[in-house]
């Protein structure tokens, strides 16, 4: 295996620090950043937008067909990693809200929806050197990956991030709140009959309580550049 892959898969569990993580990872070794949680997002906010239910799967799969959904470069420096473009309309900030949060995983459980985001994801992975996050990225998305990490870390400690995250941009959430919320999102991601959440057989799984982002990356950078097995 080559010291420098192709394809690097990052999945794990709502808070984990993935998305911290594979920004700086892409960064530091010159790839291209996706991050799989914005499009499932985005569709959630399409659905909310048009007054659809997230239980209704057959609206929610073409919907899912329907909507523009492209990940690029920022094009504001507002803190953000990204800019997410919902049919022409800069979303990046709108996706992350707390009904987002709320709607997003049942959303994301529907087949058809599915379908239609991996594959635009393993289109965007065609051309390689990329870090592609999600849940679900090292067992379906892109099993031939040749790299994959599982970041993980306990419930209390994401939901914990989550609130810093979320004071950091000016909105303050009890931290009950926010750990319900992520155990049922943990619960409807790792349930769900579709690619559920789960570490491939082939991942490495990292556990980040306790770890600076500093140490997190070293961790997840070392495992990345190692020589292969
Ligand atoms: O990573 P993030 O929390 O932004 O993802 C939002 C939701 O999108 C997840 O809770 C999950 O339901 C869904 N998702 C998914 N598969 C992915 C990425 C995200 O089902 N590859």
């Amino acid at each position: 295996m080559p010291a420098t892959p192709r394809t690097i898969a990052i999945d794990g569990p709502a808070g984990a620090g993935k998305s911290t993580i594979g920004a700086l990872v892409a960064e530091r070794l010159g790839y291209l950043y996706l991050d799989t949680g914005a499009m499932y997002r985005a569709v959630a906010l399409a659905a909310s937008g048009r007054g659809i239910d997230p239980d209704d799967g057959p609206a929610l799969g073409a919907l899912a067909g329907e909507v523009r959904i492209a990940i690029g470069p920022p094009t504001v420096r507002d803190g953000r990693t990204y800019t997410v473009l919902l049919d022409g309309t800069d979303v990046t900030w709108a996706i992350r809200s707390a009904d987002i949060d709320r709607t997003v995983s049942q959303v994301a459980r529907v087949p058809a929806v599915r379908e239609a985001m991996v594959a635009q994801q393993r289109i965007l992975a065609g051309k390689g050197r990329v870090v592609m996050v999600g849940r679900d990225i090292g067992t379906v998305v892109l099993p031939k990956a040749e790299r994959k990490i599982f970041l993980t870390a306990s419930a209390a400690e994401r939901a914990k991030r989550r609130g810093d995250e979320l004071a950091l941009r000016g909105e303050v959430r009890p931290r009950q709140e926010l750990l319900h919320e992520i155990l049922r999102r943990d619960q409807l991601d790792s349930e769900r009959v579709v690619s559920p959440l789960k570490p491939a057989a082939d991942a490495t799984v990292v556990q980040t309580d306790g770890l600076s982002v500093g140490q997190a990356l070293d961790t997840v950078l070392q495992q990345i550049t190692r020589p292969g097995r």
